[in-house]
């Protein structure tokens, strides 16, 4: 089964072909032409925003599509910065800078267990014949007081997984990848693909 990814990044891809398997093949919508074709994400939420992905490719091309949305949801923010976290310190942030404004926002949040968090991917897939399916991947943790590690990107260094003594960006990889928030949806996505082929 060929599947589109409304994404031009290809490490989302190679992740996403590697859970899948062979059985799958995954394609970007660069691949297709369509590197310029972009969604502006308007949406409220994870679900809203990998639907308006999904569905703005599908009815350009017609075929088996999947759009992902990813998200930092802190419980002390009111579940704040979640479909925004990218957009956290502004229009134009770094990561640094996203990073940055959260140790700011939790300064008085002294207790670690009051810094629960969690990072949450939803990927919506529409089939050939348009209808719409979803699967949620969730990874729970804790804010650090400071970043930890280097490796990955994003709020990576700040966020400690829960029964882990690491920050993802202490994790290699393939650790990494083994509980993360979008293998986790991956792998559900591909329950969801064989449950209807
Ligand atoms: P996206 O939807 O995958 O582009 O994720 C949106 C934003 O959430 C990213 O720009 C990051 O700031 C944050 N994010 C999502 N997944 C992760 C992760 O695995 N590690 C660190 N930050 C992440």
């Amino acid at each position: 089964m060929k599947l589109i990814l409304s994404s031009s990044n290809p490490d989302k891809i190679e992740e996403i072909q590697r859970i899948l398997g062979d059985e799958y093949e995954v394609v970007l919508k660069s691949d297709i032409g369509l590197e310029d074709f972009d969604v502006e994400e308007t949406g409220e939420t994870l679900r809203e925003n990998a639907y308006l992905k999904a569905k703005a490719l599908y009815d350009k091309v017609k075929e088996n599509i999947i759009a992902d949305d990813s998200g930092l949801f802190v419980e002390a923010l009111d579940f704040r910065p979640g479909v925004y976290s990218a957009r956290y310190a502004g229009e134009y942030a770094t990561y640094d800078d996203n990073n940055t404004k959260l140790l700011e926002e939790l300064k008085d949040v002294t207790n670690l267990n009051d810094r629960r968090a969690y990072f949450m991917t939803t990927i919506c897939f529409i089939s050939k014949s348009g209808e719409v399916y979803y699967a949620e991947g969730k990874l729970d943790g804790y804010i650090t007081t400071e970043r930890r590690g280097t490796n990955g990107f994003g709020y990576n260094p700040l966020f400690l997984v829960k029964n882990t003594n690491k920050t993802l960006a202490e994790m290699d990889d393939l650790e990494r990848l083994s509980i993360n928030h979008r293998s986790k949806a991956i792998e559900n996505l591909k329950q969801i693909l064989e449950e209807i082929k």
